[in-house]
């Protein structure tokens, strides 16, 4: 079943078409290395963001952080996953869209993996100009390198649930474990698309009395309700500042939110968030993956209020253990399968990216093997 060549959709210049181009299918997997036929590789609005050229990345670069796979060829000595369940060929499994150095200043002393200076991620830093080529999703075939952290992805938890969660879900679990929901929190979230719900269903399931969601349009508040919030505020009705900033009173006994949790992405959610807290709360900036540019506040806001501001960026590989785990949760698996709205092969790659980036999908996926 190898074929001799791998079909991939390559960002060769920011702002245009992605082209399919064939690239040798690798016939030697060398230790520790894993081939994988790909089963599904999900549409992440970061690749909407790489697309228009917002990141800086080594163009060309074959797009695609949020994949799952079948194992076609192991190499020498890979025998277990990350979690140690053992793994052979045919295996359904997905991986951390990272590798870190593990011995810079941010790895050893301080603990920060995400910031590594040597990390490089999956469909985001590999010049796919450079052999072996296939490091990234939206291809037929990815090579993983020695040392990326596999999971072997249970029977029962679906491709589909996995990439519907994407890195969404495992970017919440992170941002929420540098600055968790404490009981009965009272808990804002700006934003329902793919990180916002994850972070409604984390608050839930973290304890807090109330979720309250911002977003729209109404079919997304009525998910981020079955993920967990109790509340939603529709932002085609409360449209401006103001009238946002009443509804969360109203809501709050007139105090604000013990935590608001930003998933919006656009700068000025931020200075609305901060608003959004009572005294003494807390403020994670989860959306601003891209450099969206800037916008002016008055900090006055954070030392009178007493805030406590979080960030946030990206996961590592224990927050994939987890988000697999929280996917075995039947309600959850469905719940996240069916944040997939829309499916593309290969050759329809802009078209999924033109999908996500007009919001008209919850979550498109590219199946590049059908
Ligand atoms: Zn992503
Ligand atoms: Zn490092």
């Amino acid at each position: 079943m190898s074929e001799s060549t791998t079909k991939a959709a390559v960002l060769v210049r920011y702002q245009e078409p992605l082209e399919i181009r064939e690239y040798p299918t690798p016939t030697e997997v060398g230790a520790g290395e894993a081939l994988v036929r790909v089963d599904a590789a999900g549409i992440c609005g970061t690749d909407v963001h790489l697309w228009k050229g917002e990141l800086k990345i080594p163009v060309p670069v074959i797009l695609g952080h949020e994949t799952v796979g079948r194992i076609q060829e192991l190499g020498d000595g890979l025998q277990t996953d990350w979690r140690g369940t053992p793994l052979a060929v045919g295996d359904r499994v997905t991986w951390a869209s990272s590798i870190v150095c593990g011995e810079c200043y941010y790895c050893r002393i301080k603990r920060q993996p995400t910031r590594c200076v040597g990390r490089r991620a999956y469909g985001i830093s590999y010049c796919a100009n450079d052999a072996p080529h296939l490091r990234g999703g939206y291809a037929q075939h990815i090579l993983l390198r020695a040392g990326t952290a596999i999971f072997r992805v249970p029977d029962a938890v679906t491709s589909e649930s996995v990439v519907g969660a994407g890195c969404g879900l495992t970017t919440a679990l992170h941002g929420l474990e540098r600055m968790p929901v404490t009981l009965d929190d009272i808990v804002v979230v700006q934003g329902v698309g793919p990180v916002g719900m994850a972070a409604v269903a984390i608050a839930y399931l973290s304890g807090a009395s109330k979720v309250v969601a911002i977003g729209g349009p109404s079919h997304r508040l009525e998910q981020a309700r079955a993920f967990g919030a109790s509340d939603t505020i529709d932002i085609a009705q409360a449209n401006t500042v103001e009238a946002r900033h009443k509804a969360v009173m109203d809501l709050t006994g007139g105090f604000g939110a013990d935590m608001v949790i930003e998933c919006v992405g656009h700068p000025a959610a931020v200075p609305e968030g901060l608003e959004l807290c009572r005294d003494g709360g807390s403020y994670l900036v989860l959306g601003q993956y891209a450099d969206a540019g800037n916008i002016s506040f008055n900090p006055h806001t954070i030392t009178r209020k007493q805030l406590r501001l979080a960030g946030s960026w990206g996961f590592e590989p224990r927050h994939v253990d987890r988000a697999l785990r929280l996917l075995e949760n039947p309600k959850y698996h469905e719940l996240f399968k069916s944040q997939v709205t829309h499916r593309f092969p290969l050759e329809k790659a802009n078209e999924a990216l033109e999908t996500v980036r007009n919001l008209q999908s919850g979550k498109a996926l590219i199946v590049p093997n059908d």
